[in-house]
């Protein structure tokens, strides 16, 4: 099994669409949404754990390309500006996956893309914004 965290972005023509059910059915895919954005009749952005064996994984993707759901890894997103970080650890206790994180014996933090679900907790808590979310 595999997993993959992923950023959709929905043609308004889509956004009404049984994409994410036909993702589960037709492709034997689990699909945890862990945001949205989408407007009637407007574009949509939704933010998906998707797991599944890879065979299902690469066709179900293959659909969304078909259909025009353009797809991105999460990551890409999501954005540490280690150059603004403090290591001040004010975020570490409210990060809800442990993707910021501090290694207690240097006191220094460090940020696991692979962890984050963008739930954006952490950017009110920063002080000096060194966490951004493009949404
Ligand atoms: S967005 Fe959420 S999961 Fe990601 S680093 Fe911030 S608090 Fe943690
Ligand atoms: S709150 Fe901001 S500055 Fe402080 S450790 Fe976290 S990312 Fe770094």
């Amino acid at each position: 099994m595999q997993k993959k965290r992923v950023v959709f972005n929905y043609p308004s023509h889509l956004v009404d669409q049984p994409v994410i059910s036909k993702l589960v059915k037709d492709y034997d895919l689990t699909v945890n949404i862990l945001r949205a954005r989408i407007t009637p009749k407007e574009e949509g952005r939704l933010v998906l754990e998707i797991t599944g064996k890879r065979s299902g994984l690469e066709a179900g993707f293959r659909y969304l390309s078909e259909i025009g759901v353009e797809t991105q890894p999460l990551a890409q997103d999501v954005k540490w500006y280690v150059d603004r970080c403090t290591h001040c650890t004010a975020c570490i206790s409210v990060c809800p996956t442990q993707a910021l994180d501090v290694d207690r014996k240097k006191m220094e933090v460090s940020f696991n893309r692979d962890k984050c679900i963008a739930c954006e907790i952490c950017i009110p808590v920063c002080p000096y914004q060194a966490m951004e979310i493009l949404f």
